[in-house]
């Protein structure tokens, strides 16, 4: 088998993108379902936002005409406005009336004075000078004008956006179907957690991250289990899962070892893109095609399955999904203590990021960096970033940080 030369990891990035495209279909979801999930039509304000001219503040409205320049005014309270029990009728001059906050403003009155700023004497209202015409009334179409564009097709559906759909009296909304992801784990020595080992086996943590990771609301997710290495088994499972799903992970089996078939069986039922990334932990990844759905091989280990999954398929589930890939977040930050590493592939390190009282950041290693570690990365809020060429970092240099989503809520 050939040799294909090693893909930088953003050249890697580029291709994976350029690759997927968002699945086509869509569907009505009442508002409540809909969190996380991504936008498919534009949104645009039904009516304005506030739909009625209301109050700040619970108080008095009044006319700004009848406010006193310099002493007390005094004003006959002739009816009160609640919220969603507006008062019936027209302020005249000298009048005023009780109003709550969310209140409609009558017709007649332009300004809201506190409660607290009055003197109440029976029907009688007290005001003093230092108000100004408009005070604590809010106008309609303040928030949002009747017919704005409110939200756009492709934008996530988070806690703010459904907020903001509800209070524009929206309860269904067009988004993204689901994207049917396909699991499955690889290796005659894996195990399901809860099951007896056998001596040389070990248990399969890659499909429970991988679960863990793609439980999502946007997600359909297929959990293939594992599969021995077995190249009937593998081949068959490919391709049944062609028949549902739009994209499959593996982990295992890609390296080059007496029984690696996955790449194998990619090549022969499928078309291979890429399969070596000069990345550290990770190397071997597989990328590629089996009919319509996509396929990633990751790799065994559980640290490199966990840092390609985050670097490689988080972008094509984002694109796939109908979100555009979101860039990581990464800045330098200065070291603490020495880090080395032989020139030649880009090295991802877990990482712990740490700020002072003072708002003084530094980043140190999260421990052993092996890529069967996987303690270390529990402890890790960060991946340092250390280009392929360099030999390492020195106590107080800078390092290129990528904080880690999932740990740093
Ligand atoms: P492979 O790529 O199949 O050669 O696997 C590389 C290493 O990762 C081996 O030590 C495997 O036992 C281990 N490994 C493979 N799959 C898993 C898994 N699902 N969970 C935990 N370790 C795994
Ligand atoms: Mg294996």
């Amino acid at each position: 088998m050939s040799k294909q030369p090693l893909l930088s990891v953003s050249e890697a990035r580029q291709r994976i993108l350029a690759a997927v495209a968002p699945v086509t279909g869509t569907q009505l979801l009442p508002l409540e379902q809909a969190l996380h999930r991504i936008l498919r039509s534009d949104i645009h304000a039904p009516h304005d936002l506030p739909p009625h001219r209301n109050s700040a503040m619970d108080g008095y409205a009044i006319n700004a005409d009848d406010l006193p320049a310099s002493g007390q005014s005094e004003l006959l309270c002739v009816g009160r406005s609640f919220a969603g029990a507006p008062f019936d009728g027209r302020l005249e001059s000298g009048q005023c009336i009780r109003i709550m906050t969310g209140a409609v403003v009558p017709e007649g009155a332009d300004s809201v004075i506190m409660q607290e700023q009055v003197q109440r004497l029976g029907e009688r209202v007290q005001i003093g000078p230092n108000h100004r015409r408009g005070d604590n009334v809010r106008h309609p179409g303040e928030d949002l004008r009747a017919g704005s564009l409110v939200l756009q097709s492709g934008q996530r559906l988070g806690n703010i956006e459904i907020a903001l759909l509800a209070s524009l009296g929206i309860a269904q909304v067009t988004v993204q179907r689901r994207l049917r992801v396909a699991i499955c784990s690889t290796g005659d020595e894996l195990r399901r957690p809860g099951e007896p080992l056998a001596p040389g086996d070990i248990y399969d943590s890659n499909r429970a991250l991988l679960a863990a990771t793609l439980n999502h609301p946007a997600i359909e997710l297929y959990d293939l289990g594992i599969l021995g290495d077995d190249r009937e088994t593998l081949r068959a499972t490919f391709q049944e899962v062609t028949h549902f799903a739009d994209l499959l992970i593996t982990s295992g089996g890609v390296s080059v070892g007496e029984a690696d078939f996955v790449k194998e069986i990619l090549t022969e039922i499928g078309e291979v893109d890429f399969w070596r990334i000069n990345i550290k932990p990770g190397k071997p990844l597989a990328f590629g095609k089996i009919g319509p759905t996509h396929f990633f091989g990751l790799p065994g280990n559980p640290v490199s399955a966990l840092i390609t999954f985050q670097q490689f398929v988080q972008p094509a589930l984002e694109r796939m999904s109908g979100s555009e890939p979101r860039t990581p977040l990464r800045f330098n930050v200065p070291l603490r203590g020495d880090l080395h590493k032989q020139p030649g592939r880009e090295t991802y390190l877990r990482g712990i990021l740490r700020s002072d009282p003072d708002g003084t950041l530094e980043v140190s290693s999260a421990g052993h960096q092996g890529s069967h570690v996987l303690s270390s990365a529990l402890l890790a809020n960060c991946l340092i970033i250390l280009p392929a060429d360099s030999s390492g970092a020195a106590s107080g240099e800078p390092v290129l940080v990528e904080p880690l989503r999932e740990r740093m809520s």
